[in-house]
């Protein structure tokens, strides 16, 4: 239902309630008030009447009381009763005293002989019909001996009261309707500019943040008004300023050559530029979709798992529709995730070039390299000994490219089979000790003492082959890069693990070169390198082996007192 009818039915409620009240209650007042001034005027009447027929009550000629009552009542149109003492009535100005009834029983007659004065209201049994009773005592030597008793019938009275109350019925009315008009223009003088707020606001509500409301006066909707334009104001500037940020983002997000994507907690997609859907071969806009749905990509869902999970930032590389991306991601701070993609498909396929021919280079090369090194081994027992001494410089130089040949094939081999790990349980105490046994000899002849610590029963999950790889390859540096002291081993489970170290008191290295060591080629000392067969690719294999296997290698290292390798597998 509308405001303003309901605004204007309750006023009605109210009128329809208010006005026969109040008639009501103006009826009853000029009634009584009517009434009181009737019995006054009675009361002075009987008082006149009295005086003037008190000689004739003392000679009690009752004759003479009636015709005196007859004339008086005539003249002043009232009944008049003149009452004897034992209730029996003297004259009466309208019947006949002698056919009366007695009248000691009538509660006017008692009240004034009992109080000075009485009155009542009731049906006259002489007259027929509603009488106005007022009586008083007439007092003959201190005592009372007659009663005079003046009345007015009811009929006139209630005529009178009528024509009144048609006339109150009337201004009732008049009144009414007035106040019902009046009702009507108030509830519209309120309602209306509601109605108008109404409209602006649900314009605001569409977007139409220039829609106003001019209201006049000072009241309180007046001052909405200005509130409400106040405030569509400052949302029409919220909105516009909101609307530029959003067109920033938006340029930045199509201008970047990354694939972005962001989901909320449930993983469902609330932005993903351009890029992304095109880098990932999207055709139709994730947006709204699941993240498993848009993009059906295990690695991908991984790890985006992860770092909800964790809450912590994480980069994978990752292979989506025959490309490879680096995926950086991270955690929102409401529980969602964004993920930066780069493709990084041309520069893994010249990685893979790259390696392919590092890798048949080194191939090729080894059958030559085999056969000069056999057929300098068969000139050496032809040739004089005095000549050998070229073919031993021949013979060391064609050992270190083999070396360096064969660890250029391990280390293609290494990134090529990624996923060609033969993981086994490993003994590791078992597998030590044989490459120990390989090395006793050159040991023994630098006058070292290589100390072994590993636990019987310690067992790594790791390819055996690389894992005796990795060792050898440090095991053989310590040696190299130590002359007097010891080179320990030392092993020992840790957090679902195993640590190993690999420690000698050799040379040490140089804290500026620590962290370049493991990069290939790279040796402190070239001269030193080459003279003692290394080739500068030890290290890069066994961080590459480390690696492999998901573990990580680090390095301490002081001059001239040794270093320590630090190896965890997971
Ligand atoms: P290389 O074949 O020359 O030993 P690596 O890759 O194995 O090549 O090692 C790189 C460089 O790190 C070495 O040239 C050497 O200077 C240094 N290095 C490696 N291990 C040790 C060690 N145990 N003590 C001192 N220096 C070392």
């Amino acid at each position: 239902m509308r405001l303003t009818i309901k605004h204007f039915l309750c006023y009605c409620l109210i009128v329809a309630i208010t006005s026969p009240l109040l008639a009501l209650l103006v009826n009853r007042q000029i009634r009584v008030h009517y009434l009181t001034v009737l019995q006054k005027n009675l009361k002075a009447e009987a008082e006149a009447i009295k005086d003037r027929l008190l000689p004739s009550l003392r000679s009690e000629d009752s004759r003479e009381i009636d015709s005196i009552v007859d004339a008086l009542g005539k003249r002043m149109e009232i009944r008049i009763t003149v009452i004897g003492i034992g209730g029996w009535v003297l004259g009466d100005s309208r019947a006949d005293p002698e056919k009366m009834e007695n009248h000691a029983d009538r509660p006017e007659i008692i009240q004034a002989l009992q109080s000075g004065a009485g009155k009542s209201i009731r049906f006259s049994a002489t007259m027929g019909e509603d009488m106005l009773y007022v009586a008083i005592p007439v007092e003959e030597d201190g005592r009372c001996s007659w009663v005079i008793r003046t009345s007015l019938s009811l009929r006139e009275v209630n005529i009178l009261l009528r024509s009144l109350n048609s006339r109150i019925l009337y201004i009732t009315i008049i009144i009414t309707i007035f106040a019902l008009v009046l009702a009507l223009f108030s509830s519209r003088s309120l309602t209306r500019p509601i109605s108008r707020m109404i409209k602006v606001t649900q314009d605001i509500a569409r977007g139409n943040f220039g829609s106003r409301l001019h209201l006049e006066g000072g009241d309180e909707l007046a001052q909405l008004s200005i509130a409400l334009n106040r405030m569509a104001q400052d949302l029409g500037r919220l909105f516009s300023e909101i609307e530029m940020e959003r067109e920033k983002v938006h340029t930045i997000l199509t201008s970047i050559r990354e694939g972005l994507v962001v989901l909320d907690s449930d993983k469902k997609i609330l932005l993903a530029n351009e890029n992304f859907n095109e880098l990932c071969g999207l055709t139709e806009n994730p947006v709204g979709k699941y993240f498993w749905e848009a993009l059906r990509n295990v690695e991908f869902n991984r790890l985006i798992e992860a770092v909800i999970d964790k809450e912590e930032p994480r980069t994978r590389e990752i292979e989506v529709a025959g490309k490879i991306f680096i995926a950086n991601s991270a955690p929102l701070p409401d529980g969602g995730v964004v993920v930066v993609i780069h493709d990084v498909t041309r520069i893994k396929q010249v990685e893979k070039i790259k390696a392919d021919f590092v890798a048949n280079v080194s191939h090729e090369l080894r059958t030559p390299l085999t056969a000069i090194k056999g057929f300098v081994e068969t000139l050496e027992r032809e040739i004089p000994s005095k000549q050998r001494r070229f073919l031993a410089i021949i013979k060391r130089h064609t050992d270190r490219l083999i070396n360096i040949v064969a660890d250029l094939l391990l280390l293609a081999r290494l990134e090529r089979h990624r996923e060609m790990l033969e993981i086994e349980e490993v003994d590791l105490a078992q597998l030590v000790s044989d490459i120990s046994v390989m090395y006793n000899e050159r040991i023994k002849r630098k006058g070292l003492e290589l100390k072994i610590s590993i636990p019987r029963d310690l067992v790594v999950k790791a390819d055996p082959f690389l894992l005796q790889q990795l060792l050898i390859n440090l095991l053989d540096n310590a040696l190299k890069y130590t002359e007097e002291g010891e080179i320990t081993i030392v092993a020992s489970p840790a957090d679902g693990g195993v640590i190993i170290k690999v420690a000698d008191t050799g040379i040490g290295i140089p804290e500026e070169h620590l962290p370049r060591i493991f990069e290939r080629f790279y040796t402190v000392d070239k001269a030193r390198s080459r003279k003692l067969g290394g080739t500068g690719l030890g290290l890069s294999i066994v961080k590459h082996i480390v690696q492999l296997h998901r573990g990580k290698i680090e390095v301490e290292s002081s001059l001239a007192e040794g270093t320590t390798f630090i190896i965890t597998l997971p």
